[in-house]
């Protein structure tokens, strides 16, 4: 193999001087097109490096005329999931109903009754639509939503126990990811925290026995994101519900996720849900809306009256108050389960519930569709995840694509699926790139097709 030869490529000056880049310094800022000028020559060297020829100097200035464009268009767009994973923190969590997107879109647009009572032409509360559907459908006292869960979760402890002591089991003083870390949270929110119990094991007992004129509450929080199996043992929401009041302190449940609907009956595990931490009498009971509840990022306080007026008169109430956009799109969330929609309607349970023939199906749709214009594919039994830190290890069988990998390295398939207008995310599994039709949406199997196409020609 030869040297390589960095000496054909030309330098940004002389790259600035041909035709196409030319006619870009009219409309661009200079400075644009010099950063992109100087990319595109460091990309080729790198390629040069690594053995490829030196392209002609048309190509470059080509490619910087596509760099530039690309910078005009919205960083933040649409993706097709096709890893099978339905709450996708990387991209965006739950998708909206589109009823529920058109709601978000309207109040985005116009102006709306946010806090404005129509009847007295009064102010208003922005809550009022969220705390009655909430009060509904958890059989709680009042309700709060705020712009995430570690929000709800910092705002609760810090309005209920600041300066005061909080006890938490061993096994649940976690990280859940992002930075929330749960010893960091209570710090932050001024409760010192007493930890009791082991990693794996805690009773009741151990609660019990560190309930002093300090304590301000016992704060249970779902490992939402991890699994300990084996010898374990962590005192049940019942049980600590009943020492709670017996002790006249204050009971926090972090559920993290929260579904309002039973998973055991899609074959999954049980996720806690909050109607039943209520029930138990929790004070506060913390979780996301755009988790397994299928809504837009928010956080969700339900519980007792005097907790929940405590929590939104306290300052940070105002510092983690939710936007009008997100309220619009929990409080259609919410409506669907009011009315009973909930897994027809929300995709977060269309997915979860999708029949795995109806799966099948669509796999082989896509296999038949892409051998009649010669890529070759199978349809392989895999597994779906729940994600987002919502039921670890719990998977639903699939059906899923997977494409020949003897034609083009599974990487290189991915990283142009990637690139595809909408970009296409899909999954590695044993070398063949994986797509799961659980978490495309039913109105992307034409768009995915073809960026498949495009991709593997
Ligand atoms: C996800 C999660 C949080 C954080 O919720 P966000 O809505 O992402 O802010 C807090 N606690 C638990 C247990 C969680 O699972």
């Amino acid at each position: 193999m030869s040297a390589p030869n960095f000496r054909a490529l030309p330098s940004v000056d002389r790259l600035l001087t041909l035709p196409p880049v030319q006619n870009l310094l009219a409309g661009e800022s200079h400075a644009a097109i010099v950063d992109a000028a100087r990319a595109v020559i460091a990309e080729a060297r790198q390629a040069i490096a690594a053995g490829a020829p030196s392209p002609p100097p048309e190509q470059l200035a080509q490619r910087v005329v596509e760099r530039v464009a690309a910078r005009r268009e919205p960083h933040l767009r649409p993706v097709i999931n096709a890893t099978g994973v339905i709450i996708h923190t990387n991209l965006g969590r739950a998708p909206l109903a589109p009823d529920v997107a058109r709601l978000v879109a309207e109040s985005a647009k116009r102006y709306s009754n946010l806090e404005f009572d129509l009847e007295s032409g009064e102010r208003g509360s922005r809550q009022v639509a969220t705390r009655r559907l909430l009060g509904d459908l958890t059989g709680a006292e009042d309700a709060l939503v705020v712009n995430n869960n570690a929000g709800a979760v910092l705002l609760t402890l810090s309005a209920l126990c600041a300066g005061r002591e909080v006890i938490v089991s061993r096994g649940q003083a976690v990280e859940i990811g992002g930075g929330f870390r749960v010893p960091d949270v209570l710090r932050q929110s001024g409760a010192r925290l007493v930890e009791v119990g082991t990693t794996n094991r805690t009773y009741v007992a151990d609660y019990a026995s560190a309930i002093g004129p300090e304590t301000a509450a016992l704060l249970r929080v779902h490992p939402s994101n991890f699994r300990i199996q084996g010898f374990t043992h962590s005192a049940s929401i019942g049980e600590l519900a009943a020492l709670a009041h017996d002790r006249g302190i204050v009971l926090v449940d972090d559920l993290g996720s929260g579904a309002l609907l039973d998973t055991a009956a899609y074959g999954l595990a049980h996720e806690p849900m909050p109607q039943e931490s209520i029930t138990a009498g929790c004070h506060a009971v913390c979780f996301s809306a755009d988790k397994l509840l299928g809504g837009p990022q928010a956080g969700i306080i339900v519980g007792r009256q005097a907790q929940l007026a405590a929590i939104a008169r306290h300052p940070l109430a105002r510092a983690v108050r939710i936007d009008k956009a997100s309220l619009a799109g929990l409080e259609g969330t919410l409506r669907h389960y009011t009315l009973g929609s909930a897994v027809e309607r929300i995709p977060v349970w269309q997915m979860i519930a999708m029949p795995l023939a109806r799966i099948e199906e669509r796999a082989r749709n896509w296999e038949r569709w892409l051998a009649e214009r010669g890529i070759a594919s199978a349809v392989v039994a895999a597994e779906s995840a729940i994600g987002g830190g919502s039921l670890p290890g719990e998977t639903l069988p699939t059906r899923a694509l997977a494409l020949d990998p003897r034609r083009v390295p599974a990487s290189l398939i991915a990283h142009r699926l990637r690139r595809q207008s909408p970009p296409v995310v899909g999954r590695i599994e044993r070398d063949a790139l994986l797509l799961d039709p659980r978490t495309v949406l039913p109105d992307e199997d034409e768009l995915l097709l073809e960026a498949v196409l495009r991709a593997c020609s």
